[in-house]
């Protein structure tokens, strides 16, 4: 069976096309044909990057009405699956032998708290939910009515839902202490990057060789974006990131969490609107907004070489907020079986992991140095010193095999 994974985001299209057979296989199987959309780069440009076993292909599509995004943002996301069965990177013959289309789709909201098989419904809800993620909801209902015209509309479509894997966060780790009639409005935690935590968790009971229920796991998903979740039998028991993906820890150019004070003074003192603060805690801050010089860690980190004090504050931030966070996630969980890492700062950065576990060394966490620098970016490795009371894993994240394991299991 074939089955097409979409992974929009605000800047960023991602595809992939996974052939399954009756048994899924314990290690995630390399993608028949891999697909990439940056609109990032030059102005007015989407790139557009094909991998397949026959090689790499890529091209530069020039916007036909750069100035309507959406309408754009179609027409290249139509493009890139049309490569699916078009000229040199074709991997199928035709549309039709798509099974089912597997969407990650960032915010459910409470409704969704599982995989859902797309109708028109569901696309009012999402739809209804752009207000709480305004960066990706509109690319994800985008990518499922782009798929609508190419596919058959007999193909079923499923959502995959960011929120979802941290809707068994208990009441008192999801409500917010604000006015009760926040709770009926909605306003609660739903936590974010839910396939990659979920993903990592059962990664880790798979590497561990032990059975998930008996786990109490934190996965450290540190990319641009960073949260960590606490994860007790499987299950999300609380998460850094809130009502939106700007809470918890310190990011690339987010902010993280920060005294919701600040924000009064600066509309008071500085007349600042909803749209200024959101650029600034949203594009400002973080990693770049604090270093002066980049949301890229490597970047920060070859400034500290050379001397940068400013660039060592900002890390030296960044590592104070997972190690706090951690602490949050500890008292969650009541006990630690082992600490994942994961995501581009996670899988790639010795240094960030080194430090961060200097942390909890009372816990008798201790690193075994050499595995940490020397096996990075070798697969998924366990990197605790023998004898280490907790373990300790670096994972490299696949939230499209995730999104692929769920649509077969929903077939
Ligand atoms: P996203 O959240 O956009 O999916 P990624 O998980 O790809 O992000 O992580 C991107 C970040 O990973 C980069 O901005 C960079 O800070 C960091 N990163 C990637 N490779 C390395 C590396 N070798 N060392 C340190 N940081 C790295």
């Amino acid at each position: 069976m074939n089955i097409l994974i979409l992974n929009a985001g605000s800047s960023s299209q991602k595809s992939c096309l996974y052939n399954l057979q009756d048994t899924l296989p314990q290690n995630p199987p390399e993608p028949l044909w891999e697909a990439a959309i940056d609109w990032t780069h030059t102005e007015g440009v989407a790139e557009l990057t094909v991998k397949t076993k026959a090689g790499l292909w890529q091209e530069a599509i020039a916007l036909q009405h750069p100035s309507d995004l959406t309408q754009s943002s179609r027409a290249v996301t139509g493009k890139m699956l049309q490569t699916l069965w078009q000229g040199s990177t074709s991997v199928i013959q035709q549309p039709s032998e798509i099974d089912a289309v597997g969407h990650r789709v960032v915010h459910g909201g409470q409704r969704y708290q599982t995989t859902t098989r797309i109708d028109p419904s569901v696309k009012v809800e999402i739809q209804r939910l752009i207000p709480l993620a305004p960066a990706h909801n509109p690319a994800n209902l985008e990518g499922i009515e782009t798929v609508e015209q190419l596919l058959s509309q007999d193909v079923p479509q499923f959502a995959i839902f960011d929120t979802a894997f941290h809707s068994t966060i208990p009441e008192p780790a999801a409500i917010y202490p604000g006015p009760y009639a926040w709770v009926a409005q909605g306003i609660r935690r739903y936590g974010f990057h839910g396939t990659s935590h979920q993903y990592c968790a059962e990664r880790a009971a798979q590497l561990l060789n032990q059975d998930l229920a008996d786990l109490k796991l934190i996965t450290c998903h540190l990319g641009n974006g960073c949260s960590l979740a606490a994860i007790h039998q499987g299950k999300s028991v609380d998460t850094t990131m809130g009502f939106t993906p700007m809470e918890g820890l310190m990011m690339g150019s987010r902010s993280g969490s920060v005294d919701p004070g600040i924000l009064l003074y600066l509309m008071r003192q500085q007349g600042l609107g909803a749209d200024e603060l959101e650029q600034l805690l949203n594009k400002q801050s973080g990693l770049k907004g604090l270093s002066g010089l980049s949301n890229d860690l490597r970047t920060v980190r070859a400034a500290i070489a050379q001397g940068n004090t400013q660039a060592q504050l900002a890390y030296e931030v960044y590592i104070h907020r997972i190690r706090s966070g951690i602490g949050a996630m500890l008292a969650s969980l009541g006990g630690l079986d082992a600490l994942v890492f994961t995501a581009g700062v996670g899988e790639n950065s010795a240094a960030v992991r080194s430090q961060v576990c200097a942390g909890f060394a009372f816990l008798g966490l201790a690193l075994d140095a050499e595995r940490n620098t020397a096996m990075a970016g070798s697969g998924d490795v366990a990197i605790a010193a023998p004898g280490s009371r907790v373990q300790v894993l670096v994972i490299h994240t696949q939230e499209d095999w995730q999104i692929a394991k769920a649509c077969w299991a929903a077939l």
